[in-house]
């Protein structure tokens, strides 16, 4: 059942859909293991958190890797998403964290899902009736801010119409 948009900053999506999977996993595997996960040194209130944890282990903190080292090593090596040519996070594609290159990526290159999200935002009777209901965005508003700013025109294009009417 629907009942509407993730919340924006409380999202339990990656709790519901990953998370408790694993676990419930892990739980069901019945033999000793290792959980490799990706947490790296500088990030140390998750690190905590694994310290505590018998089973798993981070590479990144093993060998000494900072978020921006395993970045840069993953460039070197031709690893990273494609979604960091034109953002710095990747996410769901309704993901109402997601900043207006997201969105705009989205509108532009899989016009589909742009639709759907417009429509999501018409059904009625949802509790969060708003993509983003923390700051109170729809997604109305973004189409209405991108369909404008598409139609601004930029110096280049009004030096190069003067010139034809020259
Ligand atoms: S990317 Fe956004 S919508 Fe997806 S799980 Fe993360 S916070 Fe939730």
């Amino acid at each position: 059942m629907i009942t509407g948009f993730p919340m924006a900053g409380k999202c339990q999506i990656n709790r519901s859909v990953k998370v408790l999977p694993i676990k419930r996993f892990l739980k069901s595997f019945g033999e000793e293991f290792t959980q490799y996960i990706g947490i790296a040194v500088d990030e140390p209130i998750r690190l905590d958190r694994v310290v505590r944890s018998a089973n798993q282990i981070s590479l990144l903190q093993k060998y000494g890797y900072t978020e921006q080292m395993a970045f840069d090593l993953c460039r070197k090596c031709d690893l990273l998403s494609p979604v960091y040519d034109f953002a710095k996070r990747g996410g769901c594609w309704f993901c109402p964290n997601a900043r207006d290159c997201e969105l705009r990526h989205l509108r532009n290159n899989h016009r589909d899902l742009w639709n759907k999200l417009l429509e999501l935002e018409n059904t009625p009777n949802l509790i969060g009736n708003k993509w983003n209901t923390l700051t109170q965005t729809s997604i109305h508003d973004k189409e209405e801010q991108f369909m404008w700013e598409d139609r601004q025109m930029t110096i280049f294009d009004f030096i190069e119409i003067k010139k034809k009417l020259t």
